[in-house]
């Protein structure tokens, strides 16, 4: 009898469930904050990627009203039918001076960015070069642009170069993340840049854990090393650092008038809303005029990881405020976030398939919204809770 009925739901729902990978979502009940209310419980956040607090930022949610009372909520349409607003243009102009790129274009979120960037750069017949532990977004483009995809072990320049030096078929497209989001290390983009220039590749990184974080006021990756106008395409999310959601690609003029003139998510799906892009346009400004808020999320990163390391906890190879507990098997990490709840912490263990089996852990993510006083009090939670599970 051939399957064609919904009965193989229930029993691949009661599989996660028993294997402990049932995603069980927490219900927010406050504005996203350094403390959120989770079922009426007030709790330290440590799992948002709200870096900078712009999430509930006063100024940023009241330049979204004002463009309400302007422009009202919808784009009308997809943008080359009905959407482009002067609020559009007003956000990509000051993005690409921020970012000192020549052109941008914003479309609906950092995912969308990758499906509209990989397949209109490569197709059947090219290649792709992509680090293993790229994002999950970076895959799916890359899936779908029928490109062949060849994937290097994290961060291995040899063996990038291996590939490299290979016959590969057609345009080369070399990919990465800028921040690694699960272990928090930074990609080698001066020696990628280097490579594909020798061996004549283009060159593509996805900042979405770097903007607002890395760079001279949160410029992101390509600042941060000095490589203006030598990586073909930074990708970008409005949804971690400026607080918002949204999605851009940035790069030469030449390059961004090609994707918008390809990519299929800009040309069937609607635009950014007034509000996002308004807010966005306002976090970026308040990034244009001071790196305090930067600077005071770098100052909390340093001084949370050395607290912890000092109480004995392994925080992996990060170099960001992006901050991994290692605990290793998955069962400990889960006790471990419930325990941490428990004494009012929020953060959330992961475990397989976002990181490999036995490699389980907590990520903290440290927010320039955090206190001293918050810090000090999570390192005393962590101390009782890391003891009590016998981890340090
Ligand atoms: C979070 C993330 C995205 C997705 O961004 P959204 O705007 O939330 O869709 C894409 N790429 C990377 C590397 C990310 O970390």
């Amino acid at each position: 009898m051939g399957a064609r009925t919904l009965d193989f739901i229930q029993p691949e729902l009661d599989e996660l469930r028993e294997k402990g990978l049932y995603k069980n979502i927490r219900t927010i009940e406050s504005a996203q904050g350094a403390w959120v209310q989770i079922e009426g419980r007030k709790v330290l956040n440590f799992c948002s990627n709200n870096y900078l607090g712009f999430a509930a930022h006063q100024r940023i949610c009241r330049a979204a009203k004002e463009a309400i009372d302007k422009y009202g909520v919808g784009p009308g349409a997809v943008r080359t039918i009905a959407g482009t607003m002067s609020i559009h243009q007003e956000l990509e102009r000051e993005l690409a001076e921020f970012k000192g790129v020549e052109a941008c274009l914003t479309v609906q979120s950092g995912f969308n960015a990758n499906l509209c960037a990989i397949p209109s750069l490569v197709g059947r017949g090219d290649t792709i070069v992509s680090d293993e532990l790229n994002h999950a977004s970076i895959i799916d483009g890359a899936r779908l642009s029928r490109a062949t995809i060849r994937v290097y072990p994290h961060n291995d320049m040899e063996e990038l170069e291996k590939i490299l030096q290979e016959d590969l078929e057609g345009r080369v497209l070399i990919i990465t993340d800028g921040v690694f989001s699960m272990d928090g290390d930074i990609a080698l983009l001066p020696d990628i840049v280097a490579l594909a220039r020798k061996y004549g590749a283009m060159t593509y990184v996805d900042d979405a854990h770097g903007e607002g974080v890395l760079g001279r006021s949160g410029r992101g990756i390509v600042d941060h090393f000095g490589l203006h106008g030598q990586v073909d395409v930074e990708v970008g999310t409005f949804s971690k650092a400026l607080g918002v959601m949204g999605g851009c690609i940035a790069g030469s003029k030449e390059v961004v008038e090609y994707i918008k003139q390809k990519a299929r998510p800009f040309t069937f799906s609607s635009a950014l809303t007034v509000p996002d892009t308004a807010a966005t346009l306002e976090a970026v400004r308040i990034l244009r005029e001071s790196g305090d808020l930067v600077e005071k999320l770098w100052d909390n990163a340093r001084i949370f990881q050395a607290g912890l390391k000092e109480l004995g906890f392994d925080t992996g190879a990060t170099q960001t405020p992006i901050t991994p507990v290692m605990i290793g098997d998955a069962r400990d990490a889960a006790q471990f976030s419930k325990r941490l709840f428990e004494e009012g912490i929020f953060a959330t263990s992961i475990g397989f398939p976002l990181v490999p089996h036995g490699k389980a852990r907590i990520r903290v993510m440290l927010s320039a919204a955090h206190s001293r006083e918050d810090l000090d009090f999570a390192l005393e939670v962590f101390a009782k809770v890391g003891r009590e599970l016998n981890l340090i």
